[in-house]
C-alpha cells in the first residue's frame, strides 16, 4: 500500500468525550471516527486492525472444527418470543418494526437463530457435534456507550454455538473452545487471564471469561498469584463463605450529615446489622449544569442481603438518612440509576476523585469506592473521616485483596480486567425453550446439550492499546497491526536515488508477503515519523541519501528508543 492511495488521518487532540487512551489513541490515529453515540466508521485504517484480528479468530475456530456462516443482523422477534428474550431482555435490546408492523430485533447475539437452524438440520445423533459461527455485526442499546469501541452499541463479535448430545460430548466441546480461545489470545500477544465467571442456573464452572489485563478496565477480577485460581468478582463473591468474618467493629461517634454517612453509621442508624447483610453500596447521582458543577447530589444506599439474592435490594436514600427503604429488583435499580450496583473492585482510595460529567453515576460502599465506570467516583461521602476499623470493609465487602484463596493455596489479590471473550456451557436453556431436539441413538428425541462462545472483536484492539501504548501512541502487536512495516523515504520528492531505493525495498517486502506501507505523501521527517508512532507500525525503515551514500537505511522498532544503521540488504532480518 502506497500512503498517497490510502486514508490518513492523523489528529494532534483526542476528543473531549475520550476517556480511555485506546479511545483517544483510536481516534487520534485515525482508525474509528464517531458517528453516534457507541456508533462508530471503522476507517481504512482501523479496519486493517480489525480484519487481523478476525482473521486469527477465524483461523483457530476452524482448526478447533467450527464452521463458520452468517445470521441475519435483523432477526424477526418471533424467535426472540420463543425464548421469551424479546420481552424479558430489557431495554439493551434493539426492537423495530418493519412497514407491516411487524416486530425485529437486532441481534446483540444469536442462540435463538442458531438454535432455530439445528432443530432444523441436525436430526440425529450421528450429526453430532457441530459448533456454528460468525463475525457478525451486533447492537446492544448500551445503557453507556463509552470508551470508544469498548463499549459500542454496534461492535463486531465472533459467536460460536456448540451443539452436543448429551452434557458430557457438550463439556468437551467447550473446552475444545476455551483451549481455542487460549491460543486465540496468546496469538495476539496479550496479557490476559480467564477467570470462573458465573453460569447463570446452570451451575458448575461452565463459564469462563477472557480478561486482558488493564487498569482501566470494567471488571475486577480475583486471582491467586500462587495457584491457577482465578474468577471475576461476582463469582469470588457468590463463592465466599458469607459469614466467615469476624464481627464488626462498632463504629465510634456517628454525626451523619446529609450525603456524607459511613456505611457503618447508616447500619447503625437502620438499624441494620452488618454481619447479615454481604454489601452495602452507596450510589451517588448528581445532576450537573451547563458549566459542569453539581446542582444537586443525591445518594443513594443499596443494601444486598445476606442470602445473595441479587434480586431483592433494598434501596433508600441517605441525605439526612431519613430513609423509608424499600426492596426494588435489580432491573429497577439498572432502569433508575442508569448502571448495575457492582464494584470495580475495592479501589481502596481513601480520598476518592470526583469526576464532573452530566448524569454519571458512580456506585460507593463506604471508603471503598467503585463504579461500572472508570473513574467516576463521588467525593464526599466519607470525605475527610478517618477510615474505620479494617474489620468493617471484610462486613461489607465478602472478598478483599489478602483473602484465602478457595484453594487454600495463597492470598488473593485483585486486579481489573477487560472482558475480550467469554465461553459458556449452556446446557438445554434454549433447546427446550424452543424444543429444539435431534433424534438420540435410542430413536428418541432429544434436547441439544449447547454451549455458546463470544470474542470481542473490536472490542479487543482497544484492549490490545490499553496494553500497549506509550506518549506517542499505540504499539501494536505484530499480529494485528495495520501495516508491518513502513518505508519513510526522506526527500523521495527530491532525490531519485531515494525513490528508487524506496520503491525497490517497498517491492520487495511486497513479494515477501510483508504488509508493508510506503510512504509517498512527501512529509516532511518529523510529521511522518510522528504519524506513524502515533498509528503504531510496530517496524520502520527510513531511506535517505546520507544513509544510501554509505549503503545503509535506518531500522527502528516501535520500542526501540533509536534507529540502528543496517545494510540494505540486511533489513530483512529486523521484520520478521
Ligand atoms: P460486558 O460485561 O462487557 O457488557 P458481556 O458479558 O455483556 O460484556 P457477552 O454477552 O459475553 O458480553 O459477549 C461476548 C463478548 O462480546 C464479550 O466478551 C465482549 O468481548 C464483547 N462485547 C460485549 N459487549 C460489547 C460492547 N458493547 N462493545 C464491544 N464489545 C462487546
Ligand atoms: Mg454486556
Ligand atoms: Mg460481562
Ligand atoms: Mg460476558
Amino acid at each position: 500500500m502506497k500512503a498517497s492511495q490510502f486514508l490518513i488521518s492523523t489528529l494532534k487532540e483526542a476528543p473531549a468525550d475520550a476517556e480511555v487512551v485506546s479511545h483517544q489513541l483510536m481516534t487520534r490515529a485515525g482508525m474509528i471516527k464517531k458517528l453516534g453515540a457507541g456508533i462508530y466508521n471503522y476507517m481504512p485504517m482501523g479496519l486493517r486492525v480489525i480484519r487481523k484480528v478476525e482473521a486469527i479468530v477465524r483461523e483457530e475456530m476452524n482448526r478447533a472444527g467450527a464452521v463458520e456462516c452468517a445470521m441475519p443482523v435483523v432477526q424477526p422477534a418471533e424467535l426472540w418470543q420463543e425464548t421469551g428474550r424479546f420481552e424479558k431482555m430489557g431495554p439493551e435490546l434493539l426492537r423495530i418494526q418493519d412497514r407491516h408492523a411487524r416486530d425485529f430485533v437486532i441481534q446483540p447475539t444469536s442462540e435463538e437463530v442458531v438454535t432455530d437452524i439445528a432443530r432444523q438440520e441436525f436430526r440425529s445423533y450421528k450429526q453430532l457435534p457441530k459448533n456454528l459461527y460468525q463475525i457478525q455485526t451486533k447492537f446492544r442499546d448500551e445503557r453507556r456507550p463509552r470508551f470508544g469501541l469498548m463499549r459500542g452499541r454496534e461492535f463486531i463479535m465472533k459467536d460460536a454455538y456448540s451443539f452436543d448430545r448429551d452434557p458430557e460430548a457438550a463439556k468437551a466441546s467447550y473446552q475444545v473452545m476455551a483451549a481455542a480461545y487460549r491460543r486465540i489470545f496468546d496469538r495476539f500477544g496479550l496479557r490476559y487471564r480467564a477467570v470462573a465467571a458465573d453460569s447463570g442456573a446452570i451451575g458448575g464452572d461452565l463459564s469462563e471469561e477472557f480478561q486482558v489485563i488493564a487498569a482501566t478496565g470494567e471488571d475486577a477480577i480475583v486471582y491467586c498469584p500462587n495457584s491457577e485460581y482465578a474468577a471475576n468478582m461476582e463469582k469470588a463473591e457468590a463463592l465466599a463463605p458469607t459469614h466467615a468474618r469476624p464481627a464488626a467493629t462498632q463504629p465510634q461517634t456517628l454525626t451523619p450529615t446529609p450525603g456524607k454517612a459511613t456505611c457503618g453509621e447508616v447500619a447503625e442508624l437502620l438499624g441494620v446489622d452488618l454481619s447479615t447483610t454481604v454489601k452495602s453500596l452507596v450510589l451517588a447521582t448528581d445532576e450537573v449544569n451547563d458549566q459542569g458543577e453539581i446542582v444537586k447530589s443525591q445518594v443513594w444506599l443499596l443494601l444486598l442481603r445476606g442470602d445473595h439474592d441479587m434480586n431483592e435490594i433494598k434501596v433508600g436514600k441517605v441525605p439526612g438518612l431519613d430513609v423509608g427503604f424499600r426492596f426494588a429488583t435489580l432491573s429497577e435499580i439498572e432502569e433508575h440509576f442508569g448502571c448495575k450496583p457492582g464494584y470495580l473492585g475495592p479501589l481502596n482510595m481513601k480520598k476518592p476523585v470526583r469526576i464532573v460529567a452530566d448524569r454519571e453515576v458512580a456506585l460507593m460502599a463506604d471508603w471503598i469506592c467503585g463504579a461500572n465506570q472508570i473513574d467516576h467516583h463521588i467525593t464526599g461521602v466519607n470525605w475527610g473521616r478517618d477510615l474505620p476499623e479494617p474489620d468493617l470493609v471484610a462486613d461489607i465487602r465478602n472478598v478483599v485483596a489478602g483473602d484465602k484463596s478457595p484453594d487454600g493455596k495463597g492470598e488473593l489479590a485483585i486486579e481489573r480486567g477487560i472482558e475480550i471473550g467469554h465461553v459458556f456451557y449452556l446446557g438445554t436453556k434454549y433447546s427446550k425453550a424452543m424444543n429444539a431436539t435431534f433424534l438420540a441413538e435410542d430413536g428418541k428425541p432429544a434436547f441439544f446439550e449447547m454451549g455458546c462462545y463470544g470474542i470481542g472483536v473490536t472490542r479487543l484492539p482497544a484492549a490490545a492499546i490499553e496494553q500497549n501504548h506509550d506518549e506517542r501512541g499505540i504499539i501494536w502487536p505484530d499480529a494485528i497491526a495495520p501495516f508491518t512495516v513502513v518505508i519513510c523515504p526522506i526527500g523521495m520528492d527530491r532525490s531519485e536515488e531515494v525513490k528508487a531505493a524506496a520503491e525497490k525495498l517497498y517491492a520487495e517486502f511486497l513479494a515477501a508477503g510483508v504488509d508493508v506501507l510506503l510512504d509517498d505523501r512527501g512529509e516532511r521527517p518529523g510529521a511522518m515519523f510522528a504519524d506513524w508512532e502515533l498509528i503504531g507500525v510496530p517496524h520502520r525503515v527510513v531511506i535517505s541519501d546520507r544513509g544510501l551514500k554509505e549503503g545503509q537505511l535506518e531500522y527502528q522498532g516501535r520500542r526501540d528508543t533509536a534507529a540502528t544503521k543496517v545494510a540494505v540488504g540486511d533489513v530483512f532480518a529486523h521484520v520478521k
